[in-house]
């Protein structure tokens, strides 16, 4: 089993599971100890924590990006037993709020607003998905920064501003448009996938990911990969395709289904 010391001075950012059986990641920067999604069961989340010297009591923040199951099935759970605030966008909380304890600590905000949790630096915004309230993050400042994209059935303008220079940037490569057109999914489920309402493609997420190593991005973190519309080798390969046609380097990340993630240091 790994394990991981760190640093208490150390900023970092590390998935823990990535893909649609749960999504979950953490970002640690001075005093916040920031998790991001709680797609898994609790005691899954406490013990990836505990690999990286992390326990649930240790949380300063849950954001949450939107309601789908696999980003907040944990949640009722840890906002109980670890003492930290939620964060999400008020749509967010009216589609979860019956689930969660009233008086747990929140923080709510409208897509596209900015704030801090302690001393972080925090930008919103929102992702084309079809969840209300559905919104992507940029956690801490220059060369400290991460964006955090999964879940968007296309990029728009707003988005690629509010993440451009982003050192490290999580970003969707959900599926293979031929394995998902030629694989046993029922067709509108197809037809919501490839929406732009729905996931991002390899093809094009990879472009996504070359125009951001354009704007300093060096880390590129391949994330909710489709277990039966896609494959490990293939997202890698259109990334890497995609940085060569521009001539282009930067580190390709793949965050597992399972198990702790490569840890970003920022
Ligand atoms: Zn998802
Ligand atoms: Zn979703």
């Amino acid at each position: 089993m790994r394990s991981f010391f760190w640093e208490k001075t150390m900023t970092y950012y590390c998935t823990l599971a990535s893909g649609s059986s749960g999504n979950c990641s953490v970002y640690v920067s001075g005093r916040q100890r920031i998790l991001i999604d709680a797609g898994k069961n609790a005691r899954y989340i406490s013990e990836q924590l505990r690999h990286l010297g992390l326990g649930l009591a240790d949380l300063t923040h849950i954001l949450i990006t939107h309601s789908h199951s696999d980003h907040v099935s944990a949640l009722p759970v840890l906002l109980k037993h670890s003492g930290a605030a939620l964060v999400c966008s008020w749509d967010t909380y009216s589609t979860i709020a019956r689930k969660l304890p009233p008086d747990a600590p929140k923080l709510l905000f409208e897509e596209g607003e900015h704030f801090l949790l302690g001393d972080c630096p925090v930008r919103t915004f929102a992702t084309p998905h079809d969840a209300p309230g559905s919104c992507g993050y940029v956690l801490g400042a220059g060369r400290e920064q991460v964006a955090l994209c999964t879940d968007m059935g296309t990029m728009t303008g707003e988005i690629f501003e509010a993440i451009r220079g982003s050192r490290a940037v999580l970003l969707e490569f959900n599926h293979d448009v031929e394995m998902l057109k030629t694989g046993p999914y029922p067709y509108p489920l197809k037809r919501r996938i490839l929406s732009d309402q729905g996931h991002l493609s390899n093809a094009f997420a990879a472009k996504v990911a070359a125009r951001l190593c354009g704007t300093g991005t060096s880390h590129v973190i391949l994330a909710h990969l489709s277990a039966e519309n896609n494959r490990p080798q293939l997202a890698l390969d259109a990334a890497r395709q995609a940085l060569e046609a521009e001539g282009l380097e930067a580190e390709l990340i793949l965050a597992p289904r399972d198990g702790l993630g490569t840890p970003v240091l920022l």
